[in-house]
């Protein structure tokens, strides 16, 4: 399977490190859409939230503390952040391989284009 963040994880491609652990990897987005902007993801291939959630509940909960483990670090706490995992054609979701955005560092606006 031809998976970019696959690549990623195998160190094919480069990517800008922020945490890896056992299970996930953390790096930063190449196209960042807010000061800090960080994608997280499990090692293993899912292709999105929903299908790891029902699979492998550990993995997506790994997932959800490196979220909070990154915000942490890179200082989003104190006045928030957003989180966000596009799923399939409607959200735009251009890499088939589950990530969370992680989004701060500045005021976000609104959730959604309106
Ligand atoms: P999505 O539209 O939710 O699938 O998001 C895919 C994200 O991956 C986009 O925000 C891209 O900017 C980002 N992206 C694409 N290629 C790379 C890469 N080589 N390294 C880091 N981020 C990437
Ligand atoms: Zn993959």
């Amino acid at each position: 399977m031809d998976c970019l963040f696959c690549r990623i994880v195998s160190g094919e491609i480069p990517a800008t490190l922020v945490r890896e652990t056992d299970t996930t990897l953390a790096f930063r987005d190449i196209m960042p859409k807010a000061v800090s902007h960080i994608l997280v993801i499990p090692k293993e291939h899912y292709a999105d939230v929903a299908t790891l959630a029902q699979a492998d509940a550990k993995l997506a909960s790994d997932v959800l503390e490196t979220v909070a483990i990154v915000a942490e670090h890179e200082g989003l706490v104190a006045d928030g952040f957003r989180v966000i995992f596009n799923t399939g054609e409607y959200a735009g979701q251009e890499v088939s391989h589950v990530h969370a955005h992680v989004l701060g560092g500045e005021p976000l606006g609104p959730m959604l284009a309106t």
